[in-house]
């Protein structure tokens, strides 16, 4: 089996590979993923559960009740190198994974961001992206075009 995207840690002591395609490709800039990335925003890429594999060192886990999200959120990392690898969502079997991690990263393009509300003055956003005042999964995130 061929596998199309592939990843780790900067320390390698994590590395996963994925039998499959994203998804959804979303930058969140909310205040949690600021805050647990120390960015301006975290950018993921989610794949099914069963299509990812995992090998090396068992991933650090955050679990966090009290998120902007609404849901309880698990930030995953490296014990060696802090390594942000991605989060868990209980709720889903998608995992979004770090967009930083994948090996592949320069060749996948990221249309979609929610949180918008929450979006650092600095940043910016192309013409042909979809940008969202908070979330839309759950139908109440309003959806706000740029001009
Ligand atoms: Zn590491
Ligand atoms: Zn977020």
């Amino acid at each position: 089996m061929t596998s199309k995207y592939t990843g780790g840690c900067k320390c390698g002591n994590i590395t996963y590979i994925v039998n499959g395609e994203p998804q959804w490709k979303v930058s969140c800039h909310c205040n949690w993923c600021q805050t647990t990335s120390g960015a301006a925003f975290r950018t993921f890429v989610l794949f099914n559960e069963s299509d990812l594999k995992i090998s090396g060192d068992t991933l650090k886990s955050y679990e966090d009740s009290d998120t902007a999200h609404g849901r309880p959120m698990i930030n995953q990392f490296c014990s060696k190198c802090g390594t942000q690898l991605g989060i868990k969502v209980p709720s889903m079997d998608a995992r979004h994974i770090a967009l930083g991690t994948l090996d592949q990263r320069k060749t996948i393009a990221i249309k979609d961001n929610i949180w918008w509300q929450e979006a650092l003055n600095f940043v910016s956003f192309p013409n042909d992206s979809d940008v969202y005042k908070t979330g839309y999964w759950n139908g109440t995130g309003e959806r706000i075009l740029k001009s």
